[in-house]
């Protein structure tokens, strides 16, 4: 398991729940998505409606799943809760739709693994709230249809492009969460530091912060880890050169790389001369799944600019040289 990788391990969904925040106030950056939705959950409330349908897109660990329950709190409704690969049948969804009440939320996580079936039960429940579902098989076999009470779907999903057209198109907001600055991201740590009653000052929040890859997840993670280390080897406090220790014991860099990071740029470098090279290739000679590079260990890189993404495939960029202290080939550095 890697330190930094940006889906939650295996228990700390339990202990981020204690602090996530509960109400866009507390939601932290992000500011045009928080202002846009302000707006519309306070346009929806006067008027008495459900919210739209809201689609949330973005890397993974940025607050998707916490805007979707922030959404049903501002809104004062229940929130349910599932993922695309969790709803297999059409009567899977059948059952959440039905049982919801006026103006819930009904949140789909990795909406783009909605299956076919699902997803065609999904258009007019959208549209019309409506389902339309065939019961019994062969001659037997009858639709029928049913009003389901006004709600609002919540779907996240990593990449926007992945989502089948029809669907996207039945959202009436889409949100794109971008990764967050080490401000935010340090507000982000000193807030759960209070929380968890971890004595940290701002500068030790910093560290942390910078080293957090833009992900609130990452960034929540790291305190822990710092905490143990603090707890042990000093007295509990947290200041920059504590972070400092621990991070570097914790193999995170100053970027907030690790051994994943480096495997993958060192591979564009020393067995593709540095590029350009296609993901197929670049997964093959990793030994990674082509996806895994493409939606959770890429993207911090090139937003960071150790990779670029041209169109011919990726390419290590001068400063990936000069991190890893390499001399950069004389064509990258005009
Ligand atoms: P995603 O669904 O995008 O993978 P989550 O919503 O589960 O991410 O967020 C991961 C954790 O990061 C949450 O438990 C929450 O504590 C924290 N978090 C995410 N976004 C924010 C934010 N804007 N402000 C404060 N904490 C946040």
């Amino acid at each position: 398991d890697r330190l930094i990788a940006p889906q939650p391990l295996p228990r700390e969904e339990i202990q981020d729940r204690a602090i996530r925040p509960k109400l866009l106030n507390d939601y932290v950056g992000q500011p045009q998505v928080s202002q846009q939705l302000e707006i519309f959950i306070e346009a929806a409330r006067k008027r008495g409606e459900a919210l739209d349908h809201t689609l949330i897109f973005g890397p993974p660990g940025l607050g998707k799943t916490t805007l979707a329950n922030i959404i049903a709190n501002e809104m004062g409704t229940a929130i349910r809760t599932t993922s695309g690969p969790v709803l297999e049948k059409a009567g899977d969804l059948a059952a959440l739709l039905t049982n919801l009440e006026p103006h819930d939320v009904l949140f789909i996580d990795e909406i783009h693994r909605l299956s076919a079936v699902v997803e065609e039960i999904l258009y007019p429940a959208m549209e019309d709230y409506q389902l339309d579902i065939m019961i019994g098989e062969g001659p037997a076999a009858r639709s029928i249809k049913l009003e389901l009470p006004p709600f609002t779907l919540v779907g996240a999903t990593t990449r926007a492009g992945l989502l089948t057209s029809p669907l996207r198109d039945r959202f009436g907001i889409v949100q794109r969460l971008e990764f967050y600055n080490v401000a935010d991201l340090s507000h982000i740590v000193s807030r759960s530091g209070q929380m968890m009653q971890v004595s940290i000052d701002e500068e030790g929040a910093h560290e942390i912060a910078r080293r957090a890859r833009g992900t609130p997840r990452i960034a929540n993670r790291l305190l822990r880890r710092v905490r143990d280390f603090a707890e042990v080897r000093s007295d509990g406090r947290i200041n920059r050169e504590v972070a400092d220790q621990a991070l570097n014991m914790l193999k995170v860099d100053l970027h907030g790389l690790d051994h994943m990071d480096r495997r993958l740029v060192m591979a564009v470098i020393d067995k593709f001369e540095g590029g350009p090279v296609g993901l197929d290739s670049l997964g093959a000679a990793l030994g990674e799944d082509k996806g895994t590079l493409e939606d959770v260990i890429e993207p911090y890189l090139i937003q960071q600019g150790f990779l670029m993404r041209t169109s011919r495939g990726r390419m290590a960029t001068a400063l990936a040289y000069r991190h890893f202290g390499l001399t950069a080939p004389a064509t990258l550095l005009v």
